[in-house]
């Protein structure tokens, strides 16, 4: 690890004042009736002042995608044409990769070294690898299955065609990895889209919109709207031209936003985040557990959809898991994300720093054991220190709700039965890990655990090859995949008689 302090590129500070609202049929738009400052966490200080869009600009924004999908500039291009291109936009954004990271960093507070890496490191692997699905959309051939004369010749097949406009609403956590998730298999299906940042971290999109433009991505097939959820959000959910709606937040927003699409008969997908598991069993490797915790608890200061939360330890390795995660906490630095010798970053928000200490607050009045960690560095900035929460109980808050802090609720069991129906205890169901190296253990209980994935000793380790989204209020549909370019697909069927 390079433990230099990052120094801002030209670029970056260039990009900062060149964004200047929403990004429409390729430029920026400064039409909206509001304006919003994107802060920089660590300080809570400006970065850039954004145009908020209107009704008005996001059925502006839609209807020339909808005349970008009818008119055919970007589904009517050859398949191996548009993954040339799609290739030449992951070959930008890793050309691009500092100054991506370095945006990234000083908008969402994460450190350097995870944007670097998993960020833009990660999307530019998983730009690639949607990016060859263009050429690989298929459908099938197959014979008529019911009884006909026998002179009657059938031949049937189906056919993939992209569903239309799509509409990718996405949080704050990883706005430009999730906005990715969204925008590769759609471009690659074919498909124009509409995307809308959360309103505190829309820089990173705005400059993946101009790269994809200076990729070849004719304009308007790829725009950005920067507005509020209840506005703008609201108004992409429930547009008549959206066929496909994809989002990335919470169970409440994600529910309406459900709704809003299902009103008009557009297909949806939902990734609502989870509440997930951590289950060590009595066999598992300490060291490796207690390594894995920490990696699965605290990347991205706990702000991650597939966060592990909740950590069931066999009594035999309890007290040690619990002791040995206090310790590791407590020696970790603070510091803001372009120090990359700071181990942990602040959250953020305000608001959201706010919500964790409340939920903090909560947990102390409900009886956990709270073991803080280190303290926050005495400038402004929304720092929380990590914390962790020994001899919690299923019952408590902490153990059932999504904190996306870091926070590690800590909770024994004696057999590994008693853990599993904790583990199912929730009504959330994103991802689960299994700490263990008994194979007949763990293959028993993998097909039980409800969960979208199970790891097993390993925890968010996401792969753009293996399909990823949640069950129970987790949420609906997969991203990565086959499964995810296939959800950006209507399929026709074909039957023709000769
Ligand atoms: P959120 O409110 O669900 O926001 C996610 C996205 O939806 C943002 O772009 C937001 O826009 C937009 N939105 C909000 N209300 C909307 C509406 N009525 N119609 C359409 N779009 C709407 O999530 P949050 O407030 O950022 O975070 C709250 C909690 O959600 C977190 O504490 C965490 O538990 C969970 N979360 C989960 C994930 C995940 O990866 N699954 C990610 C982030 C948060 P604006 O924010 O601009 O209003
Ligand atoms: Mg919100």
């Amino acid at each position: 690890m390079n433990s230099a302090p990052v120094q801002v590129l030209g670029e970056v500070n260039a990009f900062l004042s060149r964004a200047t609202g929403s990004f429409i049929d390729g430029e920026y738009s400064t039409t909206g009736d509001k304006q919003a400052e994107a802060l920089d966490p660590s300080s809570g200080q400006p970065l850039a002042s954004l145009a908020l869009a209107t009704e008005a600009d996001v059925d502006r924004a839609v209807a020339i995608a909808k005349a970008r999908f009818d008119d055919k500039t970007w589904r009517g291009k050859r398949v191996a044409e548009r993954e040339r291109i799609l290739l030449r936009f992951a070959d930008l954004v890793e050309q691009h990769a500092e100054e991506l990271a370095q945006i990234e960093t000083l908008n969402q507070g994460k450190s350097i070294n995870v944007t670097r890496m998993v960020d833009v490191g990660f999307s530019v692997d998983f730009m690639r690898y949607m990016a060859g699905w263009t050429t690989k959309l298929e459908g099938r051939t197959s014979e008529v299955s019911i009884s006909m004369p026998a002179d009657a010749q059938f031949n049937a097949y189906t056919l993939r065609q992209p569903v239309g406009v799509v509409a990718g609403i996405v949080p704050w956590n990883f706005p430009m990895m999730i906005a990715l998730w969204k925008i590769m298999p759609a471009l690659a299906a074919g498909c124009t889209i509409v995307i809308k940042p959360a309103t505190e971290t829309p820089l990173s999109v705005l400059r993946l919109a101009e790269l994809a433009l200076e990729a070849g991505i004719p304009s308007g097939v790829f725009s950005v709207v920067v507005g509020g959820g209840a506005t703008a959000g609201q108004r992409l959910a429930e547009h008549p031209d959206i066929r496909k709606v994809t989002f990335t937040g919470s169970t409440a927003v994600g529910k309406g936003i459900g709704h809003a699409a299902i009103d008009h008969m557009a297909h949806f997908s939902l990734e609502l985040g989870g509440k997930n598991p951590m289950l060590v069993l009595e066999d598992a490797d300490l060291d490796k557990a207690v390594e894995g915790a920490l990696m699965a608890g605290l990347l991205n200061q706990g702000q991650v959809c597939a966060a592990a939360s909740r950590f069931y330890v066999h009594r035999s390795q309890y007290e040690a898991f619990c002791e040995r995660l206090h310790q590791a906490v407590s020696e970790m630095s603070m510091g803001p994300g372009l120090d990359p010798t700071a181990q942990l970053n602040p959250v953020v928000s305000k608001r959201h720093q706010q919500s964790i200490l409340s939920y903090l607050e909560l947990a102390e009045r409900e009886g956990a054991r709270v073991l803080r960690g280190a303290g926050t560095p005495d400038h402004t900035g929304f720092y929380v220190s990590p914390v962790v929460l020994a001899d919690v109980t299923q019952q408590m808050t902490l153990a059932r709700e999504e904190v996306f802090g870091p926070v590690l609720s800590v909770i024994p069991f004696d057999d590994a039965d008693e853990a599993l129906a904790m583990v199912n205890d929730s009504e959330l169901g994103l991802a689960a890990s299994l700490w263990t190296n008994d194979l007949s253990q763990a293959m028993r209980l993998i097909p039980e655990i409800e969960a979208g994935t199970v790891w097993v000793n390993t925890h968010v380790t996401l792969d753009p090859n293996l399909p990823f989204g949640g069950v129970k209020q987790s949420g609906t549909g997969r991203e990565f995949g086959r499964e995810a370019i296939e959800s950006f697909t209507e399929l026709k069927s074909v039957c023709i008689a000769y």
